[in-house]
């Protein structure tokens, strides 16, 4: 059947200005990891990517490496354009990332102009587009010049193979340097793509200020840590508790983590929110990020999640709150 988007998509969503740029995210956008690779039926990728769209997520995450196998949610976004998102082309930011293993010998990762500019071709081919919105460099690499990892950024732009360029996983000196040598390429940094949510604060201690500095805005990965801030985690670490089975890391299964779990839990249904929409809601607060990537394996979830960017704002007292219990 020919799909057609909703309607109404565009009111079900709000949309955030990223940096100095004039380039506006939704507040939620989707990431396809894990849930989207070779390994799951196609249809179920397809509903979630679909539904997605309907509730205004403009902004879809893709790196070389998704899958598995590598490269496949790729090749699965790839087909969904084809088959149903074609004519959407311009309403989508796409993005795509090159940097951690993609093929063996000395040019499948890390930082060189082989590996981003040949990875970026490669992407293009498996989602069957001229252009991605942003190109990321996926992880800082030591062991080539900042100038070359940039200039192989700023050059995928020039030859129109990407809209905008983004960093990842960089810390806050090296992301300010990074930013300096764009610019001087013409090529200002879009956006850092950072791993951020209640159980990981770094981004706090340094990079924030510095994206402010340089206009760059900010897109979260792991806004759920991985899924642990949401009901269904503790309830396994509950079980795993009390039956001693230990699937999980030894030191994930306390007392203490599980009391922490359950308390941020009362506090989201004290508000009328789900954990998950509480995390999200907290990450995007004034002072969070600007989008918050989601992973999902169900439209449910997605369904779900998106209801946070409607949430009343965490009030002083619920943020001070939220910090007591994290701290205990
Ligand atoms: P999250 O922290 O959002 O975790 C997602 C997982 O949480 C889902 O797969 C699902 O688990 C569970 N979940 C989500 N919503 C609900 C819900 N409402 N109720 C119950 N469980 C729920 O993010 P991810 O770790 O998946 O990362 C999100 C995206 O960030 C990735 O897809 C990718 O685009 C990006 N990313 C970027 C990285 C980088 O280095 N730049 C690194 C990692 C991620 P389940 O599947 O078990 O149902």
């Amino acid at each position: 059947m020919t799909y057609i988007a909703q309607e109404n998509r565009y009111e079900q969503m709000k949309y955030r200005q990223i940096g100095r740029s004039g380039v506006k995210l939704p507040a939620v956008s989707l990431g396809l990891w894990q849930n989207f690779g070779g390994d799951k039926p196609f249809e179920d990728s397809r509903a979630m990517i679909l539904r997605a769209f309907d509730l205004g997520v403009t902004h879809f995450d893709l790196a070389n490496n998704y899958g598995p196998p590598p490269g496949s949610a790729e090749e699965t976004f790839g087909n969904v354009l084809k088959k149903d998102l074609a004519s959407y082309r311009d309403e989508l930011f796409i993005s795509t990332k090159a940097g951690f293993y993609m093929w063996p010998g000395p040019y499948g990762e890390w930082g060189s102009r082989k590996n981003l500019l040949a990875s970026l071709d490669r992407s293009l081919q498996r989602m069957g587009l001229d252009y991605v919105d942003v190109f990321y460099h996926h992880r800082p690499d030591s062991g080539t010049p900042l100038e070359e990892s940039m200039g192989a950024l700023a050059h995928a732009v020039k030859s129109g193979k990407a809209l905008y360029v983004g960093l990842s996983n960089y810390g806050p000196e090296e992301t300010k340097q990074a930013a300096a040598i764009l610019k001087n390429l013409g090529t200002p940094l879009l956006v850092h793509q950072p791993m951020y949510s209640m159980l990981n604060r770094w981004i706090e201690n340094g990079l924030q200020d510095v994206l402010a500095d340089v206009g760059a805005g900010s897109v979260a990965f792991c806004p759920l840590g991985r899924g642990q801030l949401t009901g269904k985690y503790i309830d396994k670490l509950e079980t795993e508790f009390k039956t001693g089975l230990r699937t999980l890391k030894p030191e994930a299964v306390s007392q203490e983590r599980i009391n922490k779990f359950r308390a941020l839990e009362a506090i989201a249904k004290r508000r009328d929110q789900t954990l998950p929409q509480m995390a999200l809601t907290w990450a995007l607060r004034e002072g969070g990020v600007d989008s918050v990537l989601i992973g999902a394996s169900r439209v449910g979830q997605i369904e779900e999640n998106m209801q946070a960017v409607h949430a009343e704002p965490l009030s002083a007292a619920d943020l001070q709150e939220i910090d007591h219990v994290m701290h205990k």
